[in-house]
């Protein structure tokens, strides 16, 4: 069977959110005192996301994002990772991770054939990596950074751009592409912070961070891979590429193939949608791997257009607010 929507689009990437905890405060995605974590016993277990993730697979599923929240806080994770990397038809196991707890696993990962990491780093510049983040921690996450660039794992760096906080890093970051085989993803900021109200201190959209790029460096489009969110460029002569998303303005969803599965289990078909199904609740009930994959094809047949369609039906017209961190960024 395979997972293929109402408006025909066919999908074979989950991003599995594995926890909600994290041990930075990113001013995009929470709030400086945090967000209420979720019991435990409501997360989901190890047992539950295997089922999940071998049930996914056979229904198409090929490429596995694990995410958070922090996923490399969850005690257990990695030989999770490396039950999950055995399923012969998961064809590629990606990690996004915020670099604080990533420098000792590289070589875990590598043996586990983890195939690229997403590192999160917004600035280069320790003071304002601090003020972004509300963690003393930028020399522990550029050491990983380091170890991952010399490492066989393929590297891309997320950065989230906030005007009035970090867009003297875009050349920076850029530079680091110049010698190294690095992609760069500068990422329009979205309003999932955890708070209404917490308002950036005005938007970039894609437009405007490519405008700027172009002030200083050729550059050139490349190919974009088939349901890509980024837009793929290079500088001429740069050993790396960069990408921009358009997380906000949202320009891809007419390809879109994922679908995302939070902490505790809640089916999101769209990131600006709700949760359209309770796959936890299904489990502990005691349904059938069977009547687990009918389930997510008829909720796929409901699925929204696009973002700005998912996010018009949300319950009760509720604005987009809740942290990346409890959705799975
Ligand atoms: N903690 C890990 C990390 O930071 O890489 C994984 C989870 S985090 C929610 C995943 C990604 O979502 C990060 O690259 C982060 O920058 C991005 N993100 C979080 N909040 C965002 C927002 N409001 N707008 C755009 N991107 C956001
Ligand atoms: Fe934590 Fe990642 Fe959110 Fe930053 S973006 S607060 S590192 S979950």
């Amino acid at each position: 069977m395979k997972l293929i929507d109402n408006h025909g689009r066919t999908v074979n990437y989950l991003r599995l959110a594995v926890t909600d905890r994290c041990n930075l405060r990113c001013f995009y995605c929470m709030p400086a005192n945090g967000i209420r974590y979720m019991a435990r016993k409501d997360l989901l277990s190890f047992e539950e996301m295997e089922r999940l993730v071998r049930v996914l697979v056979q229904s198409g599923v090929n490429k596995l994002r694990i995410t958070g929240g922090e996923p490399l806080l969850r005690n257990g994770i990695l030989d999770f990772l490396s039950d999950v990397s055995r399923l012969p038809d998961l064809k590629e196991i990606n990690l996004t991770t915020n670099g604080t707890l990533t420098a000792d696993k590289i070589e875990t990962l590598e043996r586990i054939g983890i195939r690229s990491i997403n590192l999160s780093l917004d600035s280069l510049d320790p003071e304002r990596f601090h003020a972004i983040t509300r963690r003393d921690v930028f020399h522990t996450v550029k050491h990983a950074l380091d170890e991952l660039l010399a490492s066989s794992l393929e590297v891309k760096i997320n950065m989230v751009v906030m005007a009035g906080r970090n867009t003297d890093d875009i050349y920076p970051m850029l530079e680091l592409a110049r010698h190294q085989k690095v992609n760069v993803r500068f990422i329009e900021e979205m309003p999932f912070n955890g708070t209404l109200g917490q308002g950036n201190l005005g938007f970039w959209p894609m437009t405007r961070i490519l405008d700027h790029i172009r002030q200083q460096y050729p550059i050139e489009k490349l190919p974009d891979p088939v349901a890509a969110t980024a837009s793929h460029y290079r500088v001429p002569g740069f050993a790396g590429s960069f990408g921009v998303i358009a997380a906000f303005t949202r320009n891809f969803c007419g390809s879109c193939n994922r679908i995302r599965v939070t902490p505790q289990g809640g089916l999101r078909t769209c990131l600006y949608g709700d949760p359209v199904l309770q796959l936890r609740d299904l489990m502990r009930e005691g349904i059938s791997d069977d009547g687990l994959q009918q389930k997510v094809l008829y909720t796929l047949n409901q699925r929204a257009r696009n973002g700005f369609e998912a996010e018009a039906q949300r319950a009760a017209a509720r604005p987009v607010s809740e942290s990346m961190a409890t959705i799975g960024g």
